[in-house]
């Protein structure tokens, strides 16, 4: 047998999968020749399999880094479901257990390990792998050291963390040890310090595509109510979801009147609650369906959570990265999810802000507004969303047919008279003013600043009164976006025109506006709301779903772990359509591994048979 179909094989038998993925087979191949392998794949891809299938496959113990302690966990909880001897070394186990998977390595009873990077740079971490390694007790091979979210190690990345930074010595300690490491951040910066600082020679790189077409993408602009959160989680009641916030009190607050107006279970999650309250939150997201957690951006990384049906931004994430790593959370499974984020000026002036108080280089500044520019013209963009936003990792597409641009359309009106009316009206008061102030000045109202400065007896005074003031806020955006207004960089949201604008006050340039955005309304989210609960299926098929969702709440909780590490919706769903008879059949359904067969076959075979006479 060739290795990759050995490996094709262990796929089916092992985790039950029938094809691999795009991008998948070709790491395995690279991996199992021994290369080192640098791969950079969306979240939801299946970057894992890319080291779990070689680490099956060859001799030896696969080491195993990874940031977060509840990642590890949920690996190792999914690789034990499907019968993979793993474990996990870490500070949070009992030192008992810690010592006992040692003994186990050294008996080479393990094949995975993952081990947390501060732990493997420890001095009698290294001594005892390499000891393994050259044959001590009963002889451990390591066979290689994988590097989850390696984009950790680099100081320009989203998520840099310093103990991180150590394990390029590490690897050194450990010998010529075949390397492979995974991410899903494109940056190219990020890409270049991960080559330098992990590898001790030139990996195999493999980028695959950011296209996640089971993400449907939607932005709206705030119209400051709580409607437009309320409707959005209403319209996915019974699903699991995450709702980002920009505060811990707003948190809170989000999650009492989720909970209090339409009786769903809503649970905050941020750094400053108690560490207990925080874990508790987070393992009954995990394990219980239909839990809404409300967080700030602590709550994510190491949410490996495969059936997350959507990620609402109650306010606007802080750069184009965190958006897409912080939507990239819904959806795992590639059955559909939807998203929306909800932005306003006030929200680019914060984040602004918060880039120029942060602590950090002028170089890392200037990284961080030109993405958060690219946020903000992704907001008001006047063309599909997923191909601006592929656009940004260099990708090009057509028009996707699964964001609110495609699917409710956009009105472009043109709005060049507007847009000179606002840069007159910018250009006439000393560009030292904010929307508020100016749409005062277009609106004719005269405020008290309108009257200190004298702007009511401006020629512009007046003379935008056929737009709301909501409606020139949403010009004021869009401008913006296009890059006709910068806003000044003392971050105090005042504008000032830039060369593009000059080009459209002279009317050399036209201004395109998107007319939808000046109001936006209630619209409901239904349309991708019911997708992945199999809504859309026949009622019969329906209703054995959820039958087969409850039993397997009930396996979870005798065992003690959560309900996707028994079968995650997807195998449910194909399990619901199929109606397998026996043994065999079932073994055909996605996610039905030989571990899994023995375990759990004949008890869901028993609901379907309980659920009907089966199709003849
Ligand atoms: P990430 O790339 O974000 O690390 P994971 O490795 O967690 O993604 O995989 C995401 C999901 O896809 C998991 O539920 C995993 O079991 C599933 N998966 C991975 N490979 C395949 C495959 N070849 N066929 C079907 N499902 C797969
Ligand atoms: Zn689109």
């Amino acid at each position: 047998m060739s290795s990759l179909t050995a490996a094709q094989h262990a796929l089916r038998t092992t985790f039950g999968f029938a094809a691999f993925r795009p991008g998948q087979a070709e790491i395995v191949a690279a991996v199992l020749a021994g290369r080192d392998v640098l791969a950079i794949m969306p979240t939801g891809s299946g970057k894992s399999l890319c080291y779990q299938l070689p680490a099956l496959l060859r001799d030896g113990l696969t080491i195993v880094v990874s940031p977060l302690i509840a990642l590890m966990r949920n690996q190792v909880a999914q690789l034990c479901g499907c019968g993979v001897a793993a474990a996990a070394l870490n500070s949070a186990n009992d030192p008992r257990d810690n010592r006992r998977i040692l003994d186990r390595i050294a008996r080479g009873e393990l094949r995975l390990v993952y081990v947390a990077p501060e732990r493997l740079a420890k001095a009698e971490t290294l001594e005892f792998l390499n000891g393994a390694k050259n044959g001590g007790k009963n002889g451990t091979k390591i066979a290689m050291l994988a590097v989850d979210e390696a984009h950790c190690i680099s100081q320009w990345g989203h998520d840099f963390r310093p103990e991180y930074a150590a394990l390029g010595k590490a690897r050194a300690a450990l010998g010529e040890i075949q390397t492979v490491a995974f991410t899903a951040t494109a940056d190219a910066a990020t890409r270049a310090d991960i080559l330098a600082k992990l590898f001790a020679r030139q990996p195999d790189v493999f980028v695959h595509g950011f296209d996640r077409p089971n993400l449907r993408l939607a932005m709206q602009a705030k119209v400051g109510s709580r409607s437009q959160i309320v409707d959005f989680v209403a319209a996915h009641r019974g699903q699991s979801g995450i709702v980002y916030c920009a505060s811990r009190r707003k948190t809170e607050a989000v999650a009492d009147y989720l909970c209090e107006e339409i009786g769903i279970k809503a649970l905050p999650y941020h750094a400053g609650m108690e560490p207990a309250a925080r874990s508790r939150h987070q393992d009954a997201f995990l394990q219980e369906d239909g839990i809404v957690v409300v967080a700030t951006v602590a709550f994510g990384m190491g949410i490996d959570k495969p059936d997350v049906r959507f990620v609402l931004h109650a306010d606007m994430p802080a750069n184009i990265e965190s958006y897409y790593q912080e939507i990239g959370r819904a959806g795992r499974d590639g059955l559909p999810a939807n998203t929306l984020t909800l932005y306003s000026m006030a929200d680019v002036r914060l984040r602004r802000l918060q880039i120029d108080e942060s602590d950090t280089s002028e170089e890392q500044k200037r990284v961080d507004r030109q993405r958060l520019n690219t946020l903000v013209s992704l907001c008001e963009s006047p063309r599909c969303r997923r191909q601006t936003l592929l656009a940004y990792f260099g990708e090009t597409a057509e028009p996707c047919g699964n964001c609110d641009f495609c699917c409710d359309g956009a009105q472009l009106i043109d709005g060049t008279i507007a847009a000179q009316k606002a840069l007159s009206a910018m250009v006439r008061t000393g560009e030292r003013f904010g929307t508020e102030h100016l749409t005062n000045v277009l609106l004719g109202e005269r405020s008290e600043a309108v009257e200190k400065f004298g702007h009511h007896r401006l020629p512009t005074f007046g003379v935008g009164q056929e737009y709301a003031r909501r409606e020139w806020r949403s010009i004021f955006r869009q401008l913006h976006g296009a890059g006709i207004i910068a806003l000044d960089i003392t971050g105090y949201g005042t504008w000032r025109m830039t060369d593009a604008g000059r080009r459209v006050l002279k009317g050399a340039d036209r201004f395109t506006l998107r007319k939808d955005v000046l109001k936006p309304g209630r619209k409901a989210a239904r349309a991708a709301a019911n997708a992945g609960t199999m809504a859309d299926a026949a009622p019969a098929a329906a209703e054995l779903f959820q039958a087969l969702r409850r039993r397997r709440l009930e396996l979870a909780k005798s065992l003690g772990v959560a309900a996707y590490v028994v079968f995650p919706d997807k195998t449910l769903l194909d399990m619901a359509r199929r109606k397998p008879r026996d043994l065999t059949e079932m073994a055909a359904v996605h996610g039905v591994g030989e571990t899994k067969l023995r375990q759990y076959g004949e008890d869901f075979l028993a609901v379907i048979r309980d659920h009907g006479a089966p199709p003849s």
